[in-house]
């Protein structure tokens, strides 16, 4: 019989990671149990020894957890997955999974906020160096090699300026130096870009964003290319402890079944949204992957299915500019986080780094009129008339 591995992404969507459990259910029930009862004094040292195989705690393994992560493994084509409590757990534990004391990091500068933060001001406690760079061009990554390099962490296309970074180069670049590449996936989601088929060696995922898709999860995960490197993370995430609940798997295990139809969508009407925009007399720039004005626009294309669903724009009137869109939008909601089935837009300037001043935000490319949009699902004309409204204010 085929493998779920060789058949087509739709029908790996729907079906893959789906436990046959004793009642015959079609889909993978919530497990929500905390501890599995031992047969018997016997068949608990088993489990505990590892010459059976069962569950015994859901911190270690639960079978709704499970589920998810084996759905997402096969859909990024690696040997495991660890789901865990958020995204950002997921980049913790892989980053304190891997590195010791004395070894150095090579990140994107354009890259989620709190990475860059856990890397300088966390990690950075635990003797763990990094070195931030642009990483869109390939030769600053070789530039920042060093004798204890041990792990590239890249993150294409980047936050939330959306630069693209060659991964085939990149990862060449690490190998040759016996370092690792970890690549956050989270923009394009298993639909339209696998970093394994390009070198990478671990990928990780906010599960907040489109794998999930419904606002209504934070979750995170870590898939590993290969199987030898299960027991070392496995353990290592049941002594950090920041697991995802079986409850939330289960919500993440049924929004990926609609992944490979939202994202088609999401990149539909991104295309559609951004072309208005690059036309639209209020705007500086644009900078979105499916056009033709992407600097890595051909880059794009090789090693992506599809431009995503993110945008970021530059308003020709600053500050006052973005303050009256935000206020005026219709349908877009204004919030952070992004792939969702709704459309969100943000403002940095007035909004998240208002706080930070000017000086700051233009240290961190933040500027005044920089606007950032995350494509829902809804009719793509509409969301362009929720827009004209704003910008009709302005
Ligand atoms: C949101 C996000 C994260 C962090 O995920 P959480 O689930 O919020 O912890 C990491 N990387 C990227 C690119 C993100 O968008």
């Amino acid at each position: 019989m085929k493998s779920i591995r060789n058949f087509s992404f739709d029908t790996k969507c729907v079906h893959a990671g789906t436990k046959e459990d004793q009642y015959g259910s079609v889909i993978t029930p919530i497990y929500q149990v905390s501890t599995f009862k031992f047969k018997n004094a016997a068949h608990g040292a088993r489990l505990f020894s590892g010459e059976e195989d069962g569950y015994i705690y859901t911190r270690m393994r639960n079978p709704t957890i499970e589920a998810l992560e084996d759905s997402i493994a096969i859909l990024e084509g690696g040997a495991k997955a660890l789901a865990c409590s958020s995204g950002m757990a997921a980049s913790h534990t892989l980053i304190a999974t891997l590195l010791n004391n004395g070894d150095h990091v090579i990140c994107s500068e354009s890259v989620y906020g709190p990475t860059l933060t856990l890397l300088q001001n966390i990690m950075s406690r635990f003797g763990i160096e990094s070195t931030f760079v642009d990483t869109s061009n390939s030769e600053n990554v070789k530039n920042a090699l060093k004798p204890n390099t041990k792990l590239v962490f890249v993150e294409t296309p980047g936050n939330p300026t959306l630069v693209i970074s060659d991964l085939q180069q990149i990862a060449d670049l690490a190998h040759n130096h016996r370092a690792k590449l970890a690549v956050d996936n989270t923009f394009m989601s298993p639909v339209l870009q696998n970093p394994f088929k390009f070198g990478a060696d671990y990928i990780i995922h906010s599960l907040t964003k489109f794998l999930n898709g419904h606002a209504d999860v934070v979750g995170g995960v870590i898939v590993l290319k290969e199987q030898s490197d299960f027991e070392k993370f496995r353990k290592s995430l049941n002594q950090f402890g920041g697991v995802l609940e079986p409850f939330n798997s289960f919500l993440v295990h049924r929004g990926i079944k609609t992944l490979k139809i939202r994202m088609e969508r999401h990149c539909q009407n991104a295309q559609k949204i951004a072309e208005y925009l690059e036309s639209h007399k209020q705007v500086e720039w644009v900078s979105f992957p499916g056009l033709p004005s992407h600097p890595q626009y051909e880059l794009a294309k090789k090693q992506m299915y599809g431009p995503g669903g993110m945008i970021s724009f530059e308003l020709k009137n600053g500050l006052e500019a973005g303050k009256i869109l935000m206020d005026n939008v219709r349908i877009w909601q204004l919030a952070v986080s992004l792939g969702g089935v709704e459309s969100l837009i943000q403002h940095p300037a007035s909004m998240t780094h208002a706080s930070m001043g000017k000086e700051a935000r233009e240290k961190a490319s933040i500027t005044d009129g920089l606007v950032r949009l995350s494509i829902g699902i809804e009719d793509a004309g509409e969301l362009i008339e929720g827009l004209e409204e704003g910008f009709s204010k302005i």
